[in-house]
């Protein structure tokens, strides 16, 4: 019987261009996938002899409990099968992939990680922002919104304006993070972008300033993923050559909403 292992890969923000090719080999050779609700199905035909479970969170419902996708991953290595356990972006931020590694450590199954492009980065990249600028922020944080105190204690310790921040799962509270930002000293008219469905075909990017998104004044029409960058280097004011290469810059600048608040 071959050993069974378990593969945690990154799936990149949504372009299947943006896979690795560790990510592509595993996903090939796949006999159990289990995936999360950000992963697309042009990612999934990858795994074509597999059989493909959903198990993230849908509708604000978890389709597997945690220690039930944990079981399980356990369970089909020890039979033998090559599981991957398939993350939006980078298993290790905001994924619990590191969890799903201590587990798989602690019951002696054989396990890899496999990186993936976080869209903390990529998100604002395929938006023609660069987290980092020379002269404009030399540092960037990325913070989940999902809990209001480990954000709040986050960007408490940030000196206003001083770099980049970046949001993870903070399209609900964008208002809410702004006002904190504001209350923390950092100025009105600090440039901010929030970019839905990076790398898609339906990217599309909101552009203007943490007083407007205080104020709640963003109009997005989506219910897709989105990242929201906070700081100087939103007005960099990058224009990438359209490209048949990089489609997902074509379609930030050719898709941008422009609202200035
Ligand atoms: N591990 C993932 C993040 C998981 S948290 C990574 O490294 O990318 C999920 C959050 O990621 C979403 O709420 C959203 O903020 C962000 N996100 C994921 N895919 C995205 C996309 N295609 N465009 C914009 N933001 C995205």
């Amino acid at each position: 019987m071959t050993r069974g292992h378990v593969s945690l890969v990154g799936a990149g923000p949504g372009d299947p261009g943006l896979l690795t090719r560790t990510a592509i080999a595993r996903l090939r050779n796949a006999d159990l996938v289990l995936y999360d609700a950000l992963v697309g199905d042009r990612i999934l035909r990858y795994a074509r002899r597999a059989q493909r479970f959903f198990v993230g969170k849908r509708a604000g419902r978890h389709a597997m409990t945690q220690p039930a996708i944990n079981a399980l991953m356990i369970r089909a290595a020890r039979r033998g099968k090559r599981v991957v356990r398939l993350k939006g972006g980078d298993p290790f931020v905001f994924g619990r992939g590191g969890e799903e590694a201590l587990a798989l450590q602690h019951a002696g199954v054989a396990y890899d990680v496999v990186p993936g492009v976080t869209s903390a980065i990529a998100a604002p990249a395929s938006a023609g922002i660069p987290v980092t600028h020379r002269g404009v922020a030399s540092a960037f944080l990325v913070v989940s919104a999902h809990e209001e105190s480990a954000f709040t204690s986050a960007i408490a310790a940030l000196q206003p304006n001083g770099i980049t921040v970046v949001v993870l799962m903070g399209l609900a509270r964008s208002a809410a993070i702004a006002c904190r930002l504001i209350d923390n000293g950092w100025s009105l008219g600090t440039p901010a972008a929030i970019v839905v469905d990076a790398t898609k075909a339906q990217q599309h990017v909101w552009r203007g300033t943490l007083g407007a998104l205080a104020a709640d004044a963003v109009d997005i029409d989506s219910d897709g993923p989105g990242t929201i960058v906070i700081g100087d280097v939103v007005a960099v004011g990058l224009h990438a050559v359209a490209g048949t290469e990089r489609e997902p810059f074509r379609r930030a600048f050719g898709g941008d909403h422009v609202s200035r608040g």
